[in-house]
């Protein structure tokens, strides 16, 4: 069993140790080296859970916060948030969320918690929960609340594909050659809408291809929730084999945990090499039917229409596998592809509905739009009376525009969608005005999801292939019973807006290694939410990944700022890396110290100053107002205009 401790108890109520010694002494409790006896541990919570519950309510009086009444009882709407209990028992959100853990339960600061729970840390922090309906403003609109699908409602739905690949390769031939194939076949009409996405009917069944966006499209749309995709065709030319965005390709495919069908395509073209791109996949673990493995790999041309139907026959077989089912007499949900104004018909938004069928006359939001459908068109130009799971359609009829990858559904009548998309913007602003490019430990904890909360996603970037392996392979060892890192793409290079998205769509942080990020990248960051944390040192890397395993939110080491100095000008030297000449405008720059280098106000590095030097000497440290040459660890990349800002870690000193 836990000890109990008189610091504990004075952290917990945010006193003096010495006021709690006090205290216990005046009952009569014999303390031991800070211990309490276990005999009495459980009396002794309770009695300064009441003694401090008073003295709260004592003090705010008559006055009392609304959230936190006298009487020590307080409201929250269920179910709870982290930020929300902290904020009316007047502790520090990771103060909760370091005491939730003790009860084995992980959130993040803005999510929701079990109500026993709540109830349990109310209680420890001196007050009772009341759980009540959430305050009028905020009262969410009438939900679409549907019971679970009745598995008996399920039928069998198309498969939505979406092609990846380098750019080049054939997606867009591939795709309409599909579509041309099927017209000329005899389907019903030719695609005359651009909507976002096609269907093409073969053998009797459909499927539903998304247009080409590239994987960046797929992995934002994914970043914003919408898995819209079954099935991801890799496209790769057999002329050319895997190429860099082909890996990033299927790392995207891979992460969003799709199957893939590889199609080698261009197999008319002289140079085709086929067997090199089985030779690709198997260097990059993507194992191909062909040599014994389970990955569909079809050989196709866009050109001649060689093997299309194998690779329809392959992406309908994989269909099979998945079981795809969705419930066609429900409320419709969906995703937007797309959308926009267009002349004639106002706000439009190309929607792929996902589960039950949608209708002219629904009451839709999407987004924070919303409005009665008036018309559904569909990719072939027809006006649909509905359109089912898997159908692309275009909507008309909404308030506006919504955003690509914002959800779709339908509301019992207009006014519960009003509501719903009213409430939604209030969210959003609200949402905007609390966001702070501030990264603390609670942020990075935060990324455990309420889904899986077990796990902490990663987007690793480092300079070369050695040190992102050797992340990996520590990662794999780090001592933690409850929770495991787990990494969602580990790659070589600056960090790019790509990376952001997919940790976005991941859930994940990005962790670079010896790695600058790229411009813009930071600002794309801090719209989606995600982490960037930039390393130089892999021990300093793994240290913080253990802590935020671990649960322990209370940084135990603090920054301290101890100077900042501007580049003047770059220095080519014939030996060595270039070294950058600066100015030290305020404090002090010291050989060994930290280091970030901002360009733009963006962050560029973090790492170490290696060496310093006036005129012809090497230095410890420079004062401010003096000029010097800095020399950077493993960091050449900097600009005349660029910030250094050169700051040590302070250990925090003990609370006792
Ligand atoms: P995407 O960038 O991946 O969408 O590639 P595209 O579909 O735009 O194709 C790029 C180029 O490759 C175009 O010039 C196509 O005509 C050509 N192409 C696509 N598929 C084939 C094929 O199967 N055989 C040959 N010979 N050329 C192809």
């Amino acid at each position: 069993m836990k000890k109990l401790k008189v610091k504990d108890l004075a952290r917990q109520y945010s006193v003096s140790p010495k006021e709690i010694m006090e205290e216990l002494v005046a009952q009569g409790i014999k303390v031991e080296n800070d211990v309490i006896p276990a005999d009495m541990a459980s009396l002794v919570e309770s009695y300064f859970s009441d003694l401090y519950r008073k003295k709260r309510s004592e003090k705010k009086g008559g006055g009392a916060r609304s959230s936190a009444p006298a009487g020590g009882k307080v409201t929250l709407s269920s179910p709870v948030i982290v930020k929300n209990l902290a904020e009316a028992v007047g502790r520090k959100p990771n103060e909760v969320i370091s005491d939730l853990i003790k009860l084995g339960e992980l959130a993040g600061i803005n999510q929701p918690i079990s109500e026993a729970n709540a109830r349990k840390l109310c209680r420890s922090y001196g007050f009772e929960l009341e759980l009540g309906s959430a305050p009028a403003a905020e009262a969410p609109a009438e939900a679409p609340a549907e019971p679970e699908d009745d598995p008996a409602d399920l039928v069998p739905r198309p498969p939505v594909v979406t092609f990846l690949g380098h750019v080049d390769h054939g997606k867009t031939s591939l795709q309409d050659a599909i579509r041309h194939t099927q017209v000329a076949k005899g389907e019903a009409g030719a695609i005359t809408q651009h909507i976002g996405a096609s269907t093409v009917t073969y053998n009797g069944r459909m499927v539903t291809f998304i247009d080409t966006p590239g994987h960046e499209a797929f992995t934002s749309m994914r970043a914003r929730g919408a898995n819209a995709t079954d099935i991801a065709v890799l496209v790769v030319s057999a002329a050319e084999g895997f190429k860099p965005q082909t890996v990033e390709a299927m790392n995207h495919a891979l992460a969003a945990k799709v199957p893939i069908v590889v199609a080698i395509n261009k197999i008319d073209l002289p140079e085709a090499n086929p067997d090199q791109v089985l030779l690709h996949m198997q260097q990059h673990q993507l194992f191909s039917e062909d040599w014994g493995g389970t990955v569909g790999t079809v050989r196709v041309s866009a050109k001649t229409g060689a093997g299309l139907n194998d690779l329809l026959e392959r992406i309908l077989l994989e269909a099979d596998m998945l079981e795809l089912k969705a419930n066609p007499k429900r409320r419709a949900t969906g995703t937007v592809l797309e959308a926009q104004m267009e002349p004639g018909l106002g706000a439009t938004a190309s929607v792929l509905v996902q589960n039950g069928t949608l209708r002219p006359g629904d009451a839709a939001v999407c987004g924070d739009c919303w409005g009665k459908v008036r018309m559904l068109i569909s990719d072939r130009g027809a006006r649909l009376k509905s359109a089912g799971p898997s159908v692309p359609v275009k909507v008309v009829g909404l308030s506006g525009i919504p955003e690509a990858g914002d959800r779709l559904e339908v509301y019992p009548n207009e006014k519960a969608a009003r509501l719903e998309a009213e409430r939604r913007v209030a969210e959003k602003r609200n949402a905007q005005s609390a966001a702070s490019g501030i990264v603390t430990a609670e942020d990075l904890f935060s990324k455990l999801q309420s889904g899986n909360r077990n796990t902490l996603n990663l987007v690793i970037k480092s300079d070369v292939k050695g040190s992102g392996e050797a992340i990996v392979q520590s990662l794999a060892k780090l001592p933690s019973e409850k929770i495991r890192a787990e990494v969602v793409l580990n790659s070589v290079g600056a960090i790019t807006e790509n990376d952001v998205m997919l940790a976005a769509a991941s859930q994940a942080i990005v962790v670079g290694f010896h790695v600058r990020v790229n411009p813009g990248v930071n600002d794309l960051a801090k719209r989606e939410g995600v982490e960037i944390r930039l390393y130089s040192i892999i021990y300093e890397l793994l240290e913080d990944i253990t802590d935020a395993l671990a649960g322990k939110l209370e940084p135990e080491k603090r920054e301290k700022e101890l100077g900042r100095a501007k580049i003047l000008q770059i220095f080519e030297l014939t030996k060595g890396p270039r070294v950058c000449g600066c100015l030290v405008e305020t404090g002090v720059v010291r050989v060994g110290a930290k280091a970030r280098v901002f360009r733009h106000k963006q962050l560029i590095y973090n790492g170490e100053i290696q060496s310093l030097r006036r005129f012809q000497d090497d230095v410890k440290e420079v004062k401010a107002g003096l000029e010097c040459g800095i020399r950077l660890d493993n960091f050449v990349d900097f600009d005349q205009g660029d910030e250094i800002e050169v700051y040590e870690i302070e250990l925090k000193k003990a609370s006792l």
